[in-house]
């Protein structure tokens, strides 16, 4: 017999879990979370927080939005990415990172609302947990998932309190594992996945030191050490992260996987900072050290009947490119709406199999570009002279070479620039973050073809209303108030929406009237002249791809479900077509 019953359970309270259950808890889903620990994340591992990934707190609210913003780190000090023989140590080359270039800026802006920040874990945990709990999450901590059973009406879960040793059982009627890189919800479903663990040892060291007079003057989240041994393990070069700018910092060091994991003591690790930093009589506050592995392995498929996983239960990789949290977010941002239609019944339980289509190529991408960031440190070694490399003076001749007056080391220099520059494949990868397209049953093109990439699709966000993109970003002004409102703040929120122009009026009636026989509250708006929201600038009119009496169908996550380029002889029979295809009913 359970002890209780909910409609979701989740296990974990990382990023996906408690974005999870903040978002079904806004849908008025109930819904129970729980962590095998008393505490939130305790260490800082993400922090680079994407514009995709902020988008889903600012539909999160205002104020989940706005304590973000007020805890990161703002994006102007995040950029001047250094490659350094140590931050005292001579400075090797430079690149302009996280939207820092005006060019890439100006992207930046022109593609959300929001702006990128470094927000580390300790932060962002919080921030959702608290958003959820505050909007009717249970949360039972110290709790432990065991196993669970599932049958046609439901899920059966053990979990083990560990406060008072005792099992109980939770029945829901779904249940996601948000349980991280070691995934038991995983290995219980025997989810399909490709790749390998631990393809490289590494370890993070967290201390604070007042570094201000080695960083200050070039502002960055990372600073990438070029140190005997720094080619080894790890995540590409030695590491030094901001966690807090000046004065909380995180070295992440590389070992060797084949060797025995190395003990970090506090003297190795103050012998590590020392090191890095390139002063040997530095002092550090140790906060904590551990090793972990580098992984390259991604789930295929990732629910099994009335269980889903979600987060680095599903793709296992290296913070290369900042993806981890930013694409947990995101996982649970596509799940959350479709677990509440089905459980509200206005969705058929086949809307579930569209999370799994849309999201598995997204880990395949990230966890296969995570890893690929690595091995493009190479060129920057090699330019060095410095390939497996542990002796010092060697590396120091190759970078004394690059300042001779001869060819040679005119061409060490430009393949040094070029393999920097490189690097924007992992410091400035726009399109990665952005140009998530979903393919699958809870998209209906019509045979509308997709739209091919007009530049490099991982570096250059490309907007698009082709069903399946993400609605793109634009402002449009209210009537009334003169304020300008991001097209994302016109939907979203847990609802789908209908936007139209002027003449597109039916399309809005249709909405009220499918919505009603739905049991769907779908949002409407026409976008034009004298009406609630204008397009002044005729960015609406560009970005939305459609006549003034066409029709734009947003899904409750920002993905355009469908659009019809001007008015249909049946406008309500069409959104009942569309919504009953995408909705599975
Ligand atoms: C050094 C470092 C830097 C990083 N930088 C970035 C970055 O800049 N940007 C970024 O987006 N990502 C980054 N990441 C990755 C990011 O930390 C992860 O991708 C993210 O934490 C995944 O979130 P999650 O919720 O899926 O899993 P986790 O954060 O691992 O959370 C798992 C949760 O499940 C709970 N749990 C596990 N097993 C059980 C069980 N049996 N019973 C109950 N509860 C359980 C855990 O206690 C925890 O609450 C970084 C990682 C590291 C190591």
């Amino acid at each position: 017999m359970a002890e209780f019953n909910t409609d979701v359970l989740i296990i974990g309270t990382g990023p996906a879990g408690s974005a999870t259950a903040a978002l079904l808890s806004s849908y008025g889903v109930e819904n129970v979370v729980v962590n095998r620990y008393r505490w939130l994340a305790n260490t800082p591992r993400a922090h680079i927080t994407n514009q995709r990934c902020m988008e889903v707190l600012r539909d999160l609210g205002p104020e989940v939005e706005a304590e973000a913003y007020l805890h990161g780190t703002h994006q102007d000090l995040m950029g001047e990415n250094i490659f350094c023989e140590s931050l005292a140590g001579e400075e090797i080359g430079r690149m302009k990172s996280w939207g820092k270039h005006p060019l890439s800026r100006a992207a930046h802006q022109l593609a959300s609302p929001c702006h990128m920040i470094d927000l580390p874990q300790t932060f962002m945990e919080p921030i959702l947990f608290g958003a959820a709990c505050r909007r009717g999450t249970q949360a039972r901590m110290s709790t432990e998932y065991l196993r669970h059973e599932q049958d046609a009406d439901g899920v059966t879960t053990t979990v083990h309190d560990r406060l008072s040793g005792r099992e109980y059982d939770i029945r829901s009627k779904y249940l996601v594992g948000a349980d991280g890189g070691n995934s038991l919800v995983a290995e219980h479903c025997d989810l399909p996945f490709d790749g390998q663990m631990g393809v490289g040892g590494s370890m993070n060291i967290l201390f604070r030191a007042d570094l201000s007079k080695y960083v200050a003057h070039r502002p960055s989240v990372l600073y990438w050490i070029m140190q005997p041994g720094a080619d080894v393990g790890g995540i590409g070069m030695g590491l030094v992260r901001m966690v807090r700018p000046w004065n909380e910092w995180l070295i992440v060091w590389g070992y060797d996987i084949n060797q025995p994991e190395p003990e970090v003591t506090e003297a190795f690790a103050t012998g590590v900072a020392r090191q890095l930093v390139g002063d040997p009589e530095l002092e550090i506050e140790l906060l904590s050290a551990n090793t972990w592995t580098v992984n390259n392995k991604y789930a295929t498929h990732m629910q099994k009947d009335r269980v889903f996983i979600m987060g680095d239960a599903a793709h296992r990789h290296p913070p290369s490119n900042g993806l981890g949290s930013n694409t947990s977010i995101q996982d649970a941002f596509n799940l959350a709406w479709k677990l509440a239609a089905v459980v509200r019944g206005q969705a058929g339980a086949g809307l579930l199999d569209s999370y799994s289509e849309e999201r598995a190529p997204i880990a395949k991408q990230i966890v296969t570009r995570a890893n690929q960031s690595i091995e493009e440190f190479g060129p920057i070694f090699q330019a060095l002279g410095m390939t497996g490399g542990t002796d010092i003076e060697k590396i120091r001749a190759g970078m004394a070479a690059r300042t001779d007056a001869t060819p040679e080391a005119e061409a060490q220099r430009a393949a040094i620039r070029e393999a920097i520059a490189f690097k924007k494949y992992e410091f400035d990868a726009h399109g990665v973050e952005m140009n998530q397209r979903y393919k699958s049953g809870a998209t209906v093109t019509d045979g509308q073809a997709e739209p091919a990439f007009q530049r490099d699709a991982e570096l250059h966000y490309q907007p698009t209303t082709w069903p399946g993109a993400r609605l793109p970003h634009v402002w449009v002004f209210d009537h009334d108030s003169g304020e300008q409102v991001s097209s994302l703040d016109l939907c979203g929120h847990g609802a789908f929406t209908v936007f139209t122009g002027i003449g597109g009026e039916a399309w809005v009636e249709a909405a009220g009237a499918v919505g009603m026989e739905f049991g769907l509250g779908i949002a409407a708006h026409v976008i034009g002249p004298r009406q609630a929201y204008v397009d002044h600038v005729g960015d609406w009119a560009r970005a939305s791809e459609i006549t003034d009496t066409g029709c734009l169908l947003v899904r409750p996550d920002h993905h355009v479900a469908w659009r019809a380029d001007k008015m249909a002889d049946d406008p309500a029979g069409e959104l009942r077509r569309v919504l009953t295809q995408v909705l599975a009913r």
